[in-house]
């Protein structure tokens, strides 16, 4: 049965203006901002070493975890991938503190939605990601419908049939897994959907 979504806090929220960053200092200032404006308090944001991932929600710690490898790599870059791993994270502090709900799941969403990233996808932020430099990007993944945890990472489109897929599970996790699986695309929308600001994405 899904779970109905508390009212509450309805509408966007008036985020900072991101504007052009000229060091991790910037974006942890941003990334702080956003924090006061709509995080849940006692929240805070820190850098962490992942090099496989862009970011992650630390719900014991109350902390926002961004790679600073990633923030490196991609700061003048993409800033914009950047702006949404600190929300997509800010979402999931919001959706624990809210509704204790810790996975990409409608709470989730729905904070994705006031942060105004209603297309955020799960995949590519806390789970893995490698810097183009150090991997090519994968094009599917197969994730947990339910979860959003990702299992593998494909780099051409998978031969498997969603017929197939509904009778497969990962081994040694079948109850959680089984009749669970989906691929998921990870390739950029076509251009003509493409906000200009990501179209280096
Ligand atoms: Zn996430």
């Amino acid at each position: 049965m899904r779970r109905r979504l508390k009212d509450g806090e309805t509408g966007l929220v008036l985020l900072p203006e991101p504007r052009e960053w000229g060091s991790l200092a910037d974006v942890e200032a941003y990334a702080h901002s956003c924090i006061d404006i709509c995080g849940p308090e006692g929240w805070r944001m820190q850098w962490d070493r992942a090099v496989r991932r862009l970011g992650c929600c630390k719900i014991h710690q109350r902390v926002i975890s961004i790679s600073r490898y990633f923030a490196e790599s991609y700061l003048h870059r993409d800033p914009e991938l950047i702006r949404r791993t600190v929300l997509h994270e800010l979402a999931h502090a919001l959706a624990w503190e809210y509704y204790r709900e810790r996975n990409h799941g409608e709470a989730w969403h729905h904070f994705c939605c006031q942060l105004g990233i209603p297309d955020e996808r799960s995949v590519c932020k806390c789970e893995d990601f490698s810097p183009a430099e150090r991997r090519r990007e994968p094009l599917f993944a197969l994730c947990n419908k339910e979860t959003g945890e990702v299992y593998r990472y494909y780099y051409r489109s998978p031969r498997i049939t969603p017929r197939k897929l509904s009778r497969c599970y990962i081994p040694g996790q079948k109850t959680a897994t089984y009749g669970k699986l989906q691929i998921v695309d990870l390739r950029p929308p076509a251009p003509s959907s493409l906000p200009e600001s990501e179209s280096e994405r």
